[in-house]
């Protein structure tokens, strides 16, 4: 049964696609890490670290709704066998029973925020491959325009993005923006040049869905360890601390894709 969290009048339901190890070893994932940081994390988030010492990650989409509304999907997981994650995740993706066993049809989903285009954060939105037949797909501009100068991306461009525009359900975003009341996409530029997050609030309460602004507790404890797989190791880490900093000031949830725990309150304890 997926874990829900409460934001005001808004619910956010976590949805584990997928679970497994990453394929290379951890230590080469976060360069900069030492022997006690990486103790520390695994002391923070033991189910991140799979029986053999490698990184066990989850692949983790939320949905957000207010009541029964429509719901808005934050990333789409590793997808069906078959999917562009295919070479590396842990394939097949379950996304479309979680949503049942949340209680979401697929035609409930109004929109889709692609916090980055890496192929494990949008297998089920690739019209080929997805039930959100109607959903429009939300990236940014800087997202949009490193993925069309890499048209040879394993025809990712041709899968995802074209078949989108075609069908005029791919919204392009350039910078912050809202989306609906109580849901703020904040560009946070780094991990790919135009990665995004969403936050999530009411009142005083908040949430952010941090997409791979961090990846991993090591970054959580340590935001100043970049990741292998920043495009921009620099603007990441800026990214981080600051998004970081907002939170810890005003006690917002985390809700971070990869971790072991779908949900993370700060300050940490
Ligand atoms: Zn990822």
């Amino acid at each position: 049964m997926p874990f829900t969290h409460t934001v005001g009048r808004l619910t956010v339901i976590a949805l584990q696609d997928a679970e497994g190890p990453f394929p290379d070893p951890r230590q080469e994932c976060f360069p900069g890490a030492t022997a006690a940081q990486w103790a520390e994390a695994d002391a923070l988030d033991p189910a991140a670290r799979g029986s053999g010492g490698e990184w066990w990650l989850r692949f983790r989409s939320y949905a957000i709704r207010a009541g029964d509304g429509p719901v808005t999907l934050v990333d789409a997981g590793i997808g069906p066998e078959g999917s562009l994650a295919a070479d590396w995740a842990p394939v097949p993706g379950h996304l479309p029973d979680e949503l049942a066993a949340a209680g979401i049809a697929p035609s409930e989903v109004s929109a889709i925020v692609l916090t980055h285009l890496h192929n494990d954060h949008m297998g089920w939105a690739v019209p080929r491959d997805s039930p959100f037949t109607h959903a429009r797909v939300i990236v940014q501009q800087a997202d949009f325009d490193a993925y069309r100068a890499n048209r040879d991306q394993a025809g990712q461009y041709d899968l995802l993005i074209e078949p989108l525009w075609a069908q005029g359900r791919l919204q392009v975003l350039d910078g912050d923006h809202d989306l609906s009341p109580g849901l703020r996409v904040l560009s946070t530029p780094g991990h790919t040049p135009g990665h995004q997050t969403v936050l999530v609030e009411d009142g005083d309460d908040s949430l952010l869905v941090t997409g791979d602004l961090l990846v991993h507790a090591i970054q959580l404890l340590h935001p100043e360890l970049a990741y292998a797989s920043d495009v921009d190791p620099e603007r990441a880490r800026a990214s981080r601390r600051k998004a970081l900093a907002e939170a810890g000031g005003r006690g917002t949830t985390l809700a971070i894709s990869h971790l072991g725990t779908a949900f993370r309150e700060l300050p940490l304890g």
